[in-house]
């Protein structure tokens, strides 16, 4: 198989077709968005709701509660995405930033200066920054996660993940809502279809 850069877009029809719009990311606030970027980080989707919602009930989902937090209690209500005090204190070091930093005015630097300042707070790597951008500041930044390294590689094309971002975006028109929706499709077709190793049946391989 011979992966040629109009075959993402192929890629995209392909996953929409099979499993429906997704209307990602699940949050009622861009704050919130910024919440769960944060505690998915090595945990799985459930996790983060639970914690999410235990945030909810205490207040806890705006900056300046947030921030103002009761570390131990803090670490109580996230204690169920892992790495709990690490992702507490994160939580609340991001916080303090929006707290500081008004979140529209912070949104509205031009893309590369605002994947900078959120790559600078503790905790924001690369994937984390582009979750943040695409689905809390509405900007187009593609989303590589390992779902999506692995199945790249499963079509022939390996790359780091600036490599990949790369290939994305040269590749499709920069459109938030396709992103949005391009990435969300990965995610569900890899649960659905990798992590459940219907490979035997994988629509990418049949079609490409
Ligand atoms: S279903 Fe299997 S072959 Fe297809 S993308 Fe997933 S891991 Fe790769």
């Amino acid at each position: 198989m011979r992966f040629r850069n109009k075959d993402l877009i192929k890629v995209y029809h392909i996953l929409r077709e099979e499993l429906g719009p997704q209307y990602w990311w699940p949050a009622e606030t861009a704050f919130e968005v910024v919440v769960g970027a944060m505690l998915i980080q090595q945990t799985k989707w459930p996790n983060v709701e639970k914690a999410i919602c235990n945030l909810k009930e205490h207040g806890l989902l705006e900056p300046k509660p947030l921030a103002e937090s009761d570390l131990l209690l803090l670490e109580d209500l996230v204690r169920c995405c892992g790495f709990y005090r690490q992702k507490a204190f994160r939580l609340k070091n991001i916080a303090s930033y929006f707290t500081e930093n008004k979140m529209d005015d912070v949104f509205s630097l031009p893309l590369d200066v605002l994947r900078q300042r959120m790559l600078s707070l503790k905790g924001v790597g690369n994937e984390t920054a582009d979750s943040i951008i695409l689905y809390a500041a509405h900007k187009p930044r593609f989303v590589i996660d390992a779902y999506t390294t692995r199945m790249m590689q499963c079509v022939g094309v390996e790359g780091n993940y600036m490599q990949l971002q790369g290939l994305f975006e040269n590749s499709l028109p920069a459109d938030v809502g396709l992103y949005q929706e391009y990435h969300a499709l990965i995610v569900e077709y890899s649960k659905s279809y990798c992590g459940k190793k219907k490979c035997d049946a994988c629509l990418l391989k049949q079609s490409l």
